[in-house]
């Protein structure tokens, strides 16, 4: 008579305690060997991103984001007539809701002009059809380091990685790719602030300058993101985590097979 009838009072679509994303950020021609602004070694961090994938494609899903610039960007050093790898600079610039916004921007050599090479991912890295791609720095006036992104929480550019995260329920997401100190540390912080846990996997990911990739491994650390040095060291932690589907209770991805 008293009996409790806990089976109807379940959540039917309880969250999952974890659930992993692997993000590669900005794998294109223009950031490897022979592109305007290669980062050095650039292709050894292809080489760990695919064994990370080749363990955990059947497993998780993965996003890939791409730096997509209109060939008057501002973070061109030639759209001011300055020098390449230098600032940050002083722009007070147009929005599109027709506002100037004072920015304060590093000129980079041209680079990932929307529809070239340039901008296609390399041609090693790993890409399945099941991946999401994600477009960022599309707008002429603004720079989208982050993937998420313009710097200013997205007021100016919002990609939609966050609203796909969310709608997949992640809770931690796997960060790789280029550039450590740019577009993966801001990624990364956003990532935070959007209350992701965030894993970084040292070797998947290399950084424009010696100096500022120290200091933004430095800053991430410091702020909870959580580092490996091997995809191996990534495996060994958190396999279980991963392959254990009673305890992860993945839904299936929403666009495979
Ligand atoms: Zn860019």
């Amino acid at each position: 008579m008293g009996a409790k009838h806990t089976s109807q009072i379940m959540p039917a679509n309880e969250a999952p305690a974890k659930k992993f994303i692997i993000g590669i950020i900005d794998v294109q021609n223009d950031f490897c060997t022979g592109g305007p602004l290669a980062v050095s070694e650039a292709e050894h961090a292809i080489a760990a991103i695919n064994k990370l994938r080749y363990i955990y494609d059947e497993h998780i899903q993965t996003f890939i984001t791409q730096d997509w610039h209109n060939a008057k960007h501002m973070s061109f050093a030639e759209t001011f007539k300055l020098e390449p790898h230098t600032g940050p600079h002083k722009h007070r610039l147009l929005m599109e809701d027709e506002t100037y916004v004072d920015v304060e921007q590093m000129a980079w050599p041209k680079h990932c002009l929307e529809n070239t090479y340039g901008a296609q991912l390399h041609r090693d890295l790993v890409v399945i059809k099941q991946d999401k791609f994600i477009k960022k720095g599309t707008k002429k006036n603004v720079e989208s380091y982050s993937g998420f992104g313009d710097a200013d929480q997205g007021k100016y550019e919002k990609t939609e990685l966050y609203s796909w995260l969310q709608l997949l329920q992640i809770t931690d997401i796997i960060l790789t790719g280029i550039a450590t100190d740019y577009c993966v540390y801001y990624t990364a912080l956003d990532a935070l602030r959007l209350g992701f846990s965030v894993h970084l996997i040292i070797d998947c990911t290399r950084g424009v300058a010696k100096d500022t990739t120290a200091k933004a491994l430095k800053d991430m650390k410091e702020k909870g993101i959580v580092f490996y040095n091997t995809v191996d060291e990534f495996h060994q932690t958190n396999k279980q985590l991963i392959f254990d589907n009673s305890y992860t209770n993945y839904i299936p991805y929403l666009n495979k097979k």
